[in-house]
């Protein structure tokens, strides 16, 4: 069934491809990516998905097949429904298209700390050669102890036992000051590791938590919910007509909007919830220990709040641009994946979007 979907997409995709054929004489790599990127964008009409960078990557790799990963997960996606969500776009995106920085950065880090350790291990091993050659020292003076009659003797003994005191003084004071500056040097490389790790789960524009935070966190929070006997809801956020917003104020206006819905949710959430922004748009708000109603409550308070909220248009402060968002909410049930979850949450957000935006659907209300 997925694969019928998916050939039939991709065949009908190629109607288009006349339009981008590139002139003769070119190579056979460039026709092709001509013809993919045809495909890409009749794919992304087809299926009615945003037409931004991450769909037209998405939807390029999957006409050009080349990634087996990509179209299993597209034609899975697509085995179920006509479209992808934003959610769907986003964790194709992020999990088998984005080249990850984060890693990289991670790697070097790793590769510094792992240094670091080994000059550690280096201090540690001379500090031991250096107590090995004090004690052989002090061995052989015990030894020539009671031969050492004569004052001559006897003095030039203790000469050396001092001499050799010092030493092992000066040599522990080096080896000493290279371990804290080693110590210094791997709190560093940690705190580097941990900015590292928390830029990977923050969004940059809004700061708050991203996709693979929340995703992270909501398997956390659905194993924790089904072990204690706990209730879970989950809500999905999406701001309504937000194209509109950018077209009538510009793309910077609409950053503004998205920043500021981010701070009105996270003010009015608490303790073990969170807000995550799962792409463009559109937000996830992981409510542990919540029952619907409380849930169906406090949306109804962010969405109020939100509604009344005023941004400042960029470079025009004289106008003031407003949006409003529609809210789906569904609980955790036995035996409900994560992924069943965030489907149960999308249904409810389509159907407030459906019955006229700026409302609240949840399970059972
Ligand atoms: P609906 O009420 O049905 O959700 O309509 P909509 O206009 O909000 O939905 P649509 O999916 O048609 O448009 C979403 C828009 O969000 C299109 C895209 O340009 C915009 N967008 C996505 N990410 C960002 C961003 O980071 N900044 C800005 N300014 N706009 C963004
Ligand atoms: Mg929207
Ligand atoms: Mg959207």
């Amino acid at each position: 069934m997925a694969q019928s979907w998916g050939r039939k997409v991709i065949h009908s995709a190629r109607a288009s491809e006349d339009d981008v054929q590139p002139s003769s004489g070119a190579s056979k790599e460039a026709t092709a990516v001509y013809q993919n990127a045809g495909k890409a964008f009749a794919l992304i009409e087809q299926h009615r998905t945003p037409p931004d960078p991450q769909a037209y990557a998405l939807w390029y790799a999957y006409a050009a097949g080349e990634d087996a990963q990509v179209v299993e997960r597209v034609d899975q996606l697509l085995a179920n429904k006509t479209t992808l969500s934003p959610y769907d776009i986003d964790s194709i995106y992020q999990e088998l298209l984005l080249p990850d920085t984060g890693q990289a950065a991670t790697q070097s880090i790793g590769g510094a700390i792992e240094k670091e350790i080994e000059s550690v291990l280096e201090i540690i091993q001379q500090s031991v050669s250096t107590n090995v050659t004090y004690q052989a020292s002090l061995n052989d003076v015990e030894t020539r102890l009671p031969d050492a009659s004569s004052g001559g003797g006897l003095a030039s003994l203790v000469s050396r036992l001092v001499s050799d005191n010092r030493r092992m003084i000066d040599t522990t004071k080096e080896l000493s000051q290279g371990l804290s500056d080693s110590q210094k040097q791997l709190a560093t490389l940690h705190q580097e590791l941990e900015e590292v790790r928390n830029q990977c789960m923050r969004d940059p524009l809004t700061a708050i938590a991203n996709r693979r935070a929340f995703d992270d966190r909501l398997e956390e929070e659905i194993s924790h919910a089904f072990a204690s006997g706990g209730k879970l809801c989950l809500a999905m956020a999406d701001i309504d007509l937000f194209k509109q917003v950018n077209d009538n104020f510009g793309h910077q206006t609409g950053d503004s909007v998205l920043k500021m819905f981010a701070q009105c949710i996270k003010g009015n959430i608490k303790g073990h919830d969170m807000v995550a922004r799962i792409g463009g748009e559109e937000f996830g708000i992981i409510l542990p220990q919540t029952d619907v109603v409380s849930a169906y409550n406090l949306l109804v308070a962010i969405k109020s709040e939100l509604k009344a909220s005023e941004v400042p248009v960029e470079g025009d402060p004289t106008r003031i641009a407003s949006v409003t968002a529609s809210f789906g909410v569904a609980r955790l049930e036995a035996g409900m994946t994560m992924r069943g979850l965030i489907e149960q949450a999308d249904k409810y957000l389509y159907e407030a979007k459906k019955a006229g935006r700026d409302k609240v659907k949840a399970q059972g209300l």
